[in-house]
């Protein structure tokens, strides 16, 4: 206690703090996005990202939501990631934060004719923009149009065929188990906050008491069955119905999607807990940013916080927002 304090009785402050060192490396520390769709964003939006203290990011461009048609044709998905080619050096320079890009084919949407897509994609991975396949995996149900299970997963393992041929990482897309609110909103109205016509879910392709979990076994299967590392896989929106099967039967990256925590129920609390039990190797976190959603650019400079909040280490966050993604897709730097 001050000897001397000028308050009239004594207050919090004359008790002196507990805690004394803060992590004040966590302010300034740069973080990579492993997974958003911040092509879609507003400019501010994306100037949140910058001023986030945002060093990379991966675009990803293989989203149904911005395709218009349903069913989906190879040309619409062609048109997404050309738009992504296209506008990616002006976010880069108006911004200064690397954006670079996943193109890949979404299975939440049957798409007509995917082999003139797989027939194009090899010369886009070339590029030098392009450091990631995806998102994809297979989807237990489609929006407006069923895809068979074994359609699905001939379009994922063929993408993932040619991630191995041209040494890239796969991002996965994992379902995940819906939260269980105990309530639903009115079926006219979906969910507020994400824009998508309530009414055209199609009835699950694949069956069982865990849909969600059996569509990431039926992924890892593809990726062995494609000669793909396990390695170059992130499974991004993992989860806690998915992370003991990832990490213990896999060799997978996990990456938390923590951006719109609202709708599927995954947070820093979440992601501190993983790296807890399991260290933070194999671990990234993402935002999935994208219009269609209400997601918050600052949420991964938000989790760099509350991790440490919870326990976790500031190398144990350098490593998950920082040092993985920047080893898994070369960027950042
Ligand atoms: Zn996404």
């Amino acid at each position: 206690m001050t000897p001397s304090q000028p308050t009239r009785r004594p207050t919090d402050a004359a008790y002196g703090d507990r805690e004394t060192e803060y992590p004040t490396e966590l302010l300034n520390l740069p973080w990579i996005d492993v997974h958003n769709h911040a092509h879609t964003l507003s400019w501010d939006d994306r100037e949140r990202y910058a001023l986030a203290g945002c060093r990379a990011m991966v675009m990803v461009a293989s989203g149904y939501h911005w395709t218009p048609y349903k069913p989906v044709r190879a040309a619409d998905v062609r048109y997404l990631w050309d738009d992504a080619i296209n506008r990616r050096p002006a976010i880069e320079r108006d911004h200064f934060v690397e954006a670079k890009l996943g193109l890949g084919i979404h299975t939440g949407v049957r798409i007509e004719n995917p082999d003139e897509l797989l027939g194009a994609m090899g010369d886009y991975l070339e590029l030098e923009e392009v450091v990631a396949v995806g998102e994809t995996g297979v989807t237990p149900s489609q929006h407006v149009s069923r895809w068979e299970l074994d359609e699905q997963r001939a379009v994922v393992e063929a993408q993932m065929e040619l991630a191995a041929d041209h040494d890239l990482p796969v991002i996965l897309h994992t379902p995940n188990q819906s939260r269980d609110s105990g309530r639903s909103y009115r079926p006219e109205l979906g969910t507020p906050g994400y824009e998508k016509n309530p009414g055209l879910g199609q009835d699950p392709v694949i069956d069982g008491e865990n849909p969600a979990l059996e569509a990431v076994k039926i992924d890892v299967e593809a990726a062995r069955d494609a000669g793909l590392a396990e390695e170059r896989v992130v499974a991004s929106h993992a989860d806690l119905d998915n992370t003991a099967y990832l990490m213990e039967e896999t060799d997978c990256y996990l990456s938390y999607t923590i951006g719109h925590s609202w709708l599927i129920g995954v947070d820093a609390e979440d992601v501190a807990d993983a790296i807890e039990a399991y260290g933070p190797d194999r671990i990234m976190v993402d935002t999935d940013c994208a219009n269609v959603l209400r997601t918050d650019p600052f949420a991964l400079k938000r989790a760099i916080l509350e991790l440490y909040r919870y326990g976790i280490d500031p190398e144990a966050i350098r490593t998950v927002v920082l040092e993985n993604p920047r080893q898994v897709f070369g960027i950042g730097g």
